[in-house]
């Protein structure tokens, strides 16, 4: 373990009150004060897509070249089929989430074609190494870093995700990554926060999630025993501890 170059900073016992504030003057989110026992995490663990990276990929080519390779004049703009799925990816089945979405299309617009087939056409275009860290992600990791070991949990298979990690270099810059999209059960279920803080040694209730998913991120820490810090501005059923408007609002957290 490398803790990034140097021991991590055990944490005060001090109560600190923390808040967070979007940088807007009309935030989404009322502003988030809390009370919280101690100022810094032992460990803190990211998401990775759409939390610390994005794809650079034109997926508008993407999504012509797969009609193309299955030979169907496109029936619809990109845009239309973005607007018809069902809420994130889900990790586990590409094919069926996209498909879904071109099942609809087709049906609005009178077409029986294959739509697995322009679904499967449309993955295997996918270039998981087009990505990139989005705006504020590596100095929040080093702000991580400075304080606290550090992890990626994301919910697909390393099959896919690997080409991500290592196309931004990111190996390199935490202690651990666990693919839970290889194991029985992902999040929101506790097992892989689990398999997660267990393998940085640090208790669950002194790490940190990072994450830009409600139904995923925040209520699987919040399963597992971790504080959560969501990185969007959706309304929440939820209690995540932070909200942050941008990653540039996590060292202030950290300190
Ligand atoms: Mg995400």
């Amino acid at each position: 373990m490398t803790w990034c170059g140097r021991p991590p900073r055990r944490s005060s016992s001090l109560s600190t009150r923390i808040t967070v504030a979007p940088h807007t003057a009309a935030p989404l989110l009322p502003i988030r004060s809390l009370t919280v026992s101690t100022v810094t995490f032992d460990a803190v663990l990211f998401d990775l897509d759409g939390t610390l990276i994005r794809r650079t990929q034109d997926t508008a080519a993407l999504y012509e070249r797969a009609f193309e390779r299955v030979g169907v004049d496109p029936f619809a703009a990109p845009e239309a089929l973005w607007s018809v799925l069902d809420g994130p990816p889900d990790p586990g089945d590409q094919v069926g989430y996209l498909g879904a979405g071109f099942a609809r299309l087709a049906a609005q617009h009178g077409r029986h074609v294959d739509t697995v087939a322009l679904a499967e056409a449309f993955v295997a275009e996918v270039d998981n190494s087009q990505v990139t860290f989005r705006d504020d992600a590596p100095a929040a990791l080093d702000a991580a870093c400075e304080t606290a070991a550090t992890a990626v949990l994301t919910n697909g298979p390393e099959l896919r995700q690997a080409d991500k990690i290592g196309a931004v270099g990111l190996a390199d810059r935490v202690d651990s990554v666990v693919y839970a999209g290889d194991m029985p059960r992902r999040k929101p279920h506790a097992a892989p926060f689990e398999k997660t803080v267990s393998s940085l040694g640090v208790p669950a209730d002194r790490a940190l999630y990072v994450g830009d998913s409600l139904g995923y991120d925040v209520a699987g820490a919040h399963n597992a025993g971790l504080a959560a810090a969501y990185l969007g501005d959706e309304p929440t059923p939820y209690s995540p501890e932070y909200v942050l408007e941008s990653l540039a609002d996590l060292p202030q957290i950290l300190r």
